[in-house]
């Protein structure tokens, strides 16, 4: 291929277009994330936000990397999983730029995106994905030629569960950056800290996770009057904990030595210290890229889009 790849990103609240060149260098994106004041992401708001925005977005990261439209030799979007809405605005913009400028149009999987960016920006050769962000968590490696979902959770994403929580304590989205500060407040008032009267529910079933039980149940300690710093800081043990543990199992099932990092609680600096932890044990190596590719971004898309067009 001798020009760029553009990558639309919309499977939930962020909308993302970014780009690789054509020896596959990536270039950072331009994104946008719906940010309701109250609840949740509804699927039609986050859809509209992005049809919104999109035009705006498309200018800003051609104008940010100071190329023209023209220069475009292939559209890459995200085709799932995600939120049907979202996915369909993000597949109908890929589809009317492709058209427009005549070029190749593939729709590609988030997750293995992820994986692609990982690899590409940490140097790391067949790992195991340890994908934690809002919506998904999962862990996923290649085995007989094929990505495989070797565990998930069961019922919600760990970012949607420290999200969740914040806003059950006013901290507006996204939580999970205000509870790492929490976290580490906790740390410096409390540097020995232990689990008594901290306690929470550790669910890990298999290779499988849950997380609503500990929301539930940290919920119920703040409103017994613990201090939310505290709260915090066991949250995060537990369920980073429970993570790396799947994590570590995959790893001794499928003989892999390196562990990769993708998903915007990836961000978190206690979870990289505890992946880094569990790889070093195990004589492995622990990988995270660049935090502006651990969140969802099209730049990822763009990658993997450019990787697969290449290779058809
Ligand atoms: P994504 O769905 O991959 O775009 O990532 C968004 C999720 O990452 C949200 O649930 C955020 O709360 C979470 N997140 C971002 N930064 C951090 C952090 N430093 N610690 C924990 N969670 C984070
Ligand atoms: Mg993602």
């Amino acid at each position: 291929m001798t020009g760029w790849t553009l990558g639309i990103e919309t499977t939930a609240h962020t909308l993302s277009f970014g780009l690789v060149d054509a020896d596959g260098k990536p270039y950072p994106a331009a994104s946008d994330t719906l940010r309701p004041d109250e609840g949740g992401i509804h699927p039609r708001e986050a859809a509209d936000h992005h049809k919104d925005v999109a035009a705006e977005l498309y200018a800003k990261v051609l104008e940010m990397h100071g190329i023209n439209q023209n220069q475009l030799t292939g559209v890459a979007y995200s085709q799932g999983p995600g939120l049907g809405p979202c996915l369909r605005v993000g597949a109908s913009i890929a589809r009317g730029i492709a058209t427009r400028l005549d070029v190749p149009l593939i729709g590609v999987n988030h997750c293995v995106a992820h994986i692609e960016i990982g690899r590409q920006q940490c140097g790391c050769r067949d790992p195991v994905l340890l994908y934690v962000s809002g919506g998904n968590t999962q862990v996923i490696a290649r085995l007989n030629g094929r990505y495989r979902v070797l565990g998930e959770t069961l019922d919600i994403g760990i970012g949607n569960m420290l999200d969740k929580f914040a806003r059950l304590q006013g901290i507006p989205f996204p939580g999970g950056p205000k509870i790492e500060e929490l976290a580490s407040a906790y740390l410096e008032r409390c540097p020995n800290p232990t689990m008594e009267g901290l306690e929470l529910p550790y669910a890990v079933r298999g290779m499988d996770l849950a997380f609503s039980g500990l929301l539930t149940a940290a919920q119920r300690l703040v409103e017994n009057g613990t201090e939310l710093d505290a709260v915090c800081w066991s949250l995060q043990e537990h369920a980073f904990a429970s993570c790396v543990e799947v994590a570590e199992r995959a790893m001794a099932h499928t003989g892999k030595s390196e562990l990769l990092l993708g998903g915007g609680v990836a961000c978190n600096e206690r979870m990289r210290t505890m992946s880094n932890m569990m790889a070093n044990d195990r004589e492995g190596t622990s990988h995270a890229p660049p935090k502006m590719y651990c969140i969802d971004n099209g730049t990822m898309i763009a990658l993997l889009g450019f990787l697969e067009l290449q290779n058809r």
